[in-house]
């Protein structure tokens, strides 16, 4: 059984910008609580309206007394002028994603199974493990270059790595590859 609760729901600030996803039940408390509306079908509801709706399906019913709620799908905050933008996160998957799941010595695309991440300058030495440190490399470039720098191995990264500058929206669609249709216009746009 799917835990409708735990359902994401796309959150916009108060201009409409995607800030962050978060669950239905937090949704359902920020709603309760008058700090956001649910934004469904072109239209802004409150708590009190949210709750005559019918659930779409029985999958996105929530059981309460005396009937059962829709999950939202969309959150449109009211009090707070949150600001897109927190940085992105140093993270293997994201590390992947800036670097097109490619080998940066070698350009080959070896499945991820088969991408290491290195340390341009070796960890052993002091090497930074950070966004300008770290590539994705294939396992036997990786076993190739082993404690040393690009230059001691007489290796040539494909592109010197920098921190990437991801949207909000490029990142929830980064992580919710394939988003309810009801986000999408708010993704695209900006
Ligand atoms: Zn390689």
């Amino acid at each position: 059984m799917t835990d409708v609760l735990g359902l994401p729901v796309l959150v916009l600030n108060r201009n409409f910008d995607p800030i962050e996803v978060t669950s239905v039940r937090r949704a359902l408390v920020l709603m309760y609580c008058g700090a956001a509306e649910a934004f469904d079908d072109g239209e802004l509801y409150d708590f009190e309206r949210w709750r005559s709706l019918d659930p779409r399906t029985e999958a996105d019913a929530i059981t309460i007394v005396g009937g059962a709620l829709r999950a939202p799908r969309i959150l449109h905050l009211l009090r707070y002028e949150r600001r897109p933008g927190l940085g992105v996160r140093l993270t293997r998957r994201n590390l992947m994603f800036r670097d097109a799941f490619e080998c940066q010595y070698c350009c080959i695309r070896p499945g991820i199974a088969q991408l290491n991440i290195d340390h341009v300058f070796p960890r052993s030495r002091g090497g930074a493990t950070s966004w300008e440190n770290l590539v994705t490399s294939c396992r036997s470039c990786n076993l190739r270059k082993g404690g040393r720098t690009p230059d001691e191995a007489n290796m040539r990264l494909k592109r010197n790595p920098v921190r990437p500058r991801w949207s909000v929206a490029t990142q929830i669609t980064l992580k919710h590859p394939s988003p309810f249709q009801e986000w999408v216009p708010f993704l695209k746009a900006s």
